[in-house]
């Protein structure tokens, strides 16, 4: 099937026609295709954007109307949420149970955001008191302007509703890239905002190559914002474009997230969570806790729990029933992680269980979950993203050893402690230098909390009432009293 942009309230062929095929990395097989969006098509896009936000009602409607149009679409993708998970499964390779999550949590997204805009709009101006009876200070937000979204396929219609939902809530108009590896979802959602009646250059859909629609999306001067999730590389380049005309980014990047157990907390529950905070979603999580620190006495325990518990993940092509870890989403990332795997081994890290593909499995991009323990400190596995199925381990004698240990590290999205001792946990919590910290879990996202990192992790905060303001530009409006006379020039005094 192919599909096309959705630019200015329609459907439309890419300028230079140009399609890319889209594979099922269970299968290997090509099942798809979507348009090759170039300059043209961005520009278009853009263009589209600028007169809606410009010219159109969007911005200028009480929020109430656009959260009845926000509302409507949460209501279509739950109508559609069986089709949109399956085609998530398809495109990405998820388990169905971890597609139907996500889905579920897109639309909920949206209500949330569409009883923000109408809370927002409530609360109205805030009065100001400057010390001077003569003026009124009044602080107001406004819908910060078009927005450029550029997001990963990882969680492919989630990642962009994240930024969607709170962008149109704030009367914002906004051109979507998603990842050329998963767009289909989001070819979906161009769908439902067009039954939903959204005006016209409102959402933008440009599918395509990073280079070619990414890049001309993050340089083009009719963006107002840029908000971009992805790899610290690509992150980079996004920020030093829209550095040239000073353009306001919001970054969400990769992580190398530790979780630290301590000796005292229950081992079956502690395996529990570990599994979840790095083999959930193959590993391809920008949270992952794929740094384990383990308090020493019970490291050889707890390790043979582990391989035992990451051996029993059934593995298979994500719709079959009962599998727990589909593929990885495409060739190149496969061979990414496998590099990664073998960047392990040769620094001598001890190789536990995993490595490789699962023997049962002759197609598709599968890679068994896989544990480290005795990583060395400075190896690159320790220190960098594999953003796949690969836990790596390390003994503790000490609490500050272990917050040292965790956080000696560029990143810092996210971290998780686990212990008994919740005093002890809220000492750790309040030390990790992240963005996110979960205690006795690991990976449950609310959209009522802020999330985003420290450090190299990102700029900004998405999800709860700070990524709804990451779309409101903040205006103050200083009134003078007219009856009364400024008389700066005919006096010597002060005014
Ligand atoms: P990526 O950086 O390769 O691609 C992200 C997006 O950028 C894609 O849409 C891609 O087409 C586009 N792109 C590529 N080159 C570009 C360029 N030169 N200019 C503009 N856009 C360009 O990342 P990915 O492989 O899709 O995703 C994995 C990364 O995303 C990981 O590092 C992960 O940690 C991170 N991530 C972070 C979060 C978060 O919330 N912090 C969430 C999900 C993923």
């Amino acid at each position: 099937m192919r599909n096309l942009l959705y630019i200015d309230g329609a459907f439309v062929e890419p300028a230079l026609g140009g399609f890319l095929e889209v594979v099922d990395p269970a299968t290997e097989e090509p099942f798809a295709e979507i348009a090759a969006g170039t300059d043209a098509d961005v520009d278009a896009a853009v263009q589209a954007a600028r007169r809606a936000f410009d010219q159109g009602p969007w911005p200028r409607m009480p929020a109430a109307s656009r959260a009845a149009i926000l509302r409507r679409v949460a209501t279509e993708i739950r109508d559609n949420l069986v089709h949109l998970a399956q085609l998530e499964v398809r495109d990405n390779g998820k388990p169905l149970k971890e597609a139907r999550w996500d889905i579920g949590d897109a639309a909920f997204c949206f209500d949330y955001y569409a009883d923000m805009a109408e809370q927002v709009e409530a609360e109205g101006e805030t009065v100001v008191d400057v010390g001077d009876d003569r003026f009124v200070g009044r602080v107001r937000k406004e819908p910060l302007g078009v927005v450029g979204a550029i997001t990963p396929w990882n969680f492919p219609l989630l990642m962009a509703v994240w930024k969607v939902a709170p962008a149109l809530a704030a009367g914002c108009s906004i051109v979507l890239k998603p990842s050329e590896f998963c767009s289909l979802s989001c070819v979906e959602l161009a769908r439902y905002f067009h039954k939903a009646g959204l005006p016209p250059g409102v959402f933008n859909l440009v599918t395509g190559l990073g280079q070619q629609a990414g890049a001309p999306l993050s340089a083009h001067p009719g963006v107002d914002k840029l908000a971009f999730t992805g790899s610290q590389a690509t992150g980079s380049q996004v920020m030093q474009t829209a550095a040239r005309d000073i353009r306001s980014v919001s970054l969400e990047l990769g992580g190398k997230s530790p979780f630290i157990v301590f000796a005292d907390c229950d081992l079956d529950k502690a395996v529990e969570w570990i599994q979840f905070g790095v083999f959930w979603n193959q590993g391809q999580i920008c949270s992952a806790t794929s740094r384990l620190l383990v308090e020493r006495p019970v490291h050889d325990a707890l390790l043979a729990r582990l391989k035992a518990a990451a051996e029993r993940i059934v593995i298979g092509p994500g719709d079959l029933d009962g599998v727990q870890m589909g593929p990885i989403v495409s060739a190149v990332q496969h061979r990414r992680v496998m590099e990664g795997i073998a960047q392990g081994v040769a620094s001598g890290a001890r190789l536990v269980t995993g490595g490789g593909r699962p023997s049962y499995l002759t197609r598709g991009y599968f890679v068994e979950p896989t544990i480290f323990t005795d990583v060395p400190l400075d190896s690159w596995i320790w220190r960098e993203e594999v953003f796949g199925p690969v836990l790596c381990i390390q003994s503790f004698d000490t609490e500050q050893e272990a917050i040292a240990l965790a956080n000696d590290s560029r990143f810092g999205l996210a971290g998780a402690v686990m212990s008994d001792d919740l005093e002890r946990c809220d000492r750790v919590a309040r030390a990790l230098r992240a963005g996110v910290v979960w205690v006795n879990c690991s990976q449950p996202t609310f959209t009522q909390l802020p999330w985003g990192g420290y450090k190299a992790s990102g700029i900004g905060r998405e999800l709860g009432r700070n990524g709804y303001e990451a779309f409101l530009e903040v205006k103050q409006i200083t009134s003078f009293d007219h009856r009364q006379d400024w008389n700066w020039y005919q006096s010597t005094g002060n005014p």
